[in-house]
Order: structure tokens, then sequence, then C-alpha cells
């Protein structure tokens, strides 16, 4: 076993009902683009689906294509374009689309995306509605970082959809849900909530949310490093005095990315930085002594958030969630389904 991706499947649905509580009323919408954020696409809808989320939201129509097979009653909306071939392919699996163009398809359902402020898909007005537009939508660029541009994309979408009320219109992602009570409407479409990460980057349990994804593995060999000798490509790390380093048999092909070094993660319960460079299939981490082959390793879970690593990275869960692969060519995946 290289590493380990167990996912809990019961901390998702707690997510869920907190994210429906915050709601009140509005339905949650499970966003389960991307594999699920790298939590596994079919597992995650399921669950979710289970603890009340009333539709599947992707990005792409072989994305859909995927659920509709496993979920063949549920309303599965693809938020990305799609080309003309797979605008064929979604009337025939009863998917629904998202539109951002003056063109609307026909025989199949659409939800208009109006661009309010985040200069990327969507329209600038909205078009002729047609009978296939079931509904009509926005996505916010700052929810999570700047509530008051936030509020002007919301106070837009109010004014252009006003007289639209008989379709369903939905605006919030997490952070909305959570934080901005007026992007509510009729639907919020979540993601990063789903899966027990905060969209702001801080602590998930301030928003009463559990993490899902938990990524373990073990030493597969400590070794001493003599003072002067180094660890890795590069010879990025050094050691000034005799030094044990512990390798993991984990690396930037498994998602632990290569801008890493200097996290943390927890070897038999105490934190360890990351030494030298990440390679593509090992890691070093520093030890104050030896330990045996097959200690254990958290690299994400308890204690040790993938918020943390975020931040080390430059970059967001998102991303860094997306990359874990935890296909079984790489990872033993473990699916906890407890109720
Ligand atoms: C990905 C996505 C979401 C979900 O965002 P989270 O921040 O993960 O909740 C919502 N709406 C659209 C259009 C998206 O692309």
């Amino acid at each position: 076993m290289r590493s380990e991706i167990a996912i809990d499947l019961g901390a998702l649905r707690r997510n869920v009902r907190t994210l429906l509580r915050a709601l009140e009323g509005a339905e949650l919408w499970a966003v389960v683009k991307a594999n699920a954020y790298g939590h596994g696409a079919v597992d995650c809808a399921g669950a979710a689906l289970g603890a009340g989320a009333t539709a599947l939201c992707v990005a792409t129509v072989p994305e859909a294509l995927v659920l509709r097979a496993e979920f063949p009653g549920t309303r599965i909306l693809v938020m990305g374009p799609a080309a003309n071939r797979e605008v064929a392919q979604a009337r025939d699996a009863e998917l629904a689309l998202v539109v951002s163009g003056d063109e609307i398809p026909e025989g199949v359902a659409v939800h208009v995306k109006l661009d309010t402020g985040m200069g990327r898909w969507g329209l600038s007005e909205l078009p002729a509605l047609t009978r296939e537009v079931v509904g009509v939508m926005t996505h916010l660029a700052t929810a999570d970082s700047d509530v008051e541009y936030a509020r002007v994309q919301v106070e837009r979408f109010r004014a252009a959809t006003e007289p639209l009320s008989h379709l369903q219109r939905h605006v919030a992602n997490s952070a909305a849900a959570l934080r901005l009570a007026e992007a509510r409407f009729d639907a919020a479409r979540c993601g990063i909530a789903l899966y027990g990460l905060s969209p702001f980057g801080e602590d998930p349990a301030a928003d009463g949310l559990e993490p899902v994804l938990s990524w373990t593995t073990e030493v597969a060999q400590a070794k001493l490093l003599r003072a002067g000798e180094s660890t890795g490509y590069g010879r990025l790390f050094v050691a000034e005095r005799d030094t044990w380093v512990g390798i993991l048999p984990v690396g930037y092909a498994d998602g632990f990315r290569r801008d890493l070094t200097g996290t943390e993660v927890r070897v038999g319960g105490e934190r360890r930085r990351v030494v030298g460079a990440v390679s593509m299939d090992a890691t070093a981490v520093e030890l104050p002594g030896p330990v045996p082959a097959g200690a254990p390793v958290t690299i994400v879970g308890r204690g040790m958030p993938l918020e943390e690593h975020a931040r080390v990275a430059g970059t967001l869960t998102y991303e860094l969630a997306c990359g874990i692969d935890s296909s079984p060519t790489r990872a033993r995946r473990v699916v906890m389904d407890a109720a």
C-alpha cells in the first residue's frame, strides 16, 4: 500500500444538513464536478442526494452522463459550455444545460447564465426566453473574500431577474450559502463545503463543517543523513548535522505537490516538516530520530487540515483536493458509509 484515501460519507451527509439549515428553505444542489473535487463523484452524489440535496451540478456533459447512468431520475445540471454533439447527448440523457450565449437549444432544459461581475461565462443581458428555459443564474466572484462586491452582483441579478420569479433563480456557491443570506434565492450550488473544506480557507469547524477526505501513508524507510549529506533532487535539503529523515512513498504524481516543501505531516501523531524537493513518487520528512518502517503518517486528516497545506503551497484547497489521485494504481480508496 503506497497510501490510503478514506472518504467519510457520514461527514458529507452532516455537511449537507449543515448547509440545508443555513439555506433556510432554499434547495441545495450538490456540485460534484472534477470527480467531486477529487472525492469520488458517484459516492458523493449518492450521499448528498440521500441527505437532502435535490440536484447535481457538474462542469461537462461527459461528467453528467456518468452520473445519469447511476441516478436515473435526478436533475443534473451541466454548468460548463456544451459542444453541438453534446447538446444532443444532453437531450437524450435529459440533462439540463447552462447557456451563456444568445442561442438557446431546443428540447433540453436550459438555465440561462447572466454575467453580473464574474467577467467570464454569461450574458450581460437576458436573451429572449424560450419555453426550454427553466432557470436563470449567475456566479459570484468574491463570496469568499469581498462581501460588498458579492452584494453588488446579487443586486444586479435581482434587478435583472425580478420579473422571472417563476423560473428557478440560483446564485450562491458554498461561501454565499453559508454567509450571504440575500444570495439564497431558490437554490444554492454548493461544492467545497460538501467536502467539509472551508470556502474561506479557515478552520471548517467555524462553519460547522467536517472534512470528508483523509489521506494517510507510512514511513517506507528511515534514513540517517550525515552532516553535509542531502535528500532528494537538486540537494535542496542538506543536513547541517546528523539528521534522520523518513521517506514517504507519495509524491507529486499522487497529488502531493512540489510546492508543499516546508509543510508538515503527522508521523506517529507528531508534526514533522517536509524537507527537500518533493519528487514524483517520494517525499522526505525530517525526524528527531529513527522510526520503524511502517510508522503511520497522516498527510491530511485529524490535526492536519488541507487548508494548512493550501497556505504553504499558496493555493486553495479546491486545487489541492482536485489533484489528489485516488485511482487504484496509486492508492487504496476506502469509503466509510456509516449513516
Ligand atoms: C464550481 C461551481 C460552484 C461551486 O462552488 P463552491 O465554491 O465549491 O461551492 C458553483 N457554481 C458554479 C457555476 C461553479 O462553477
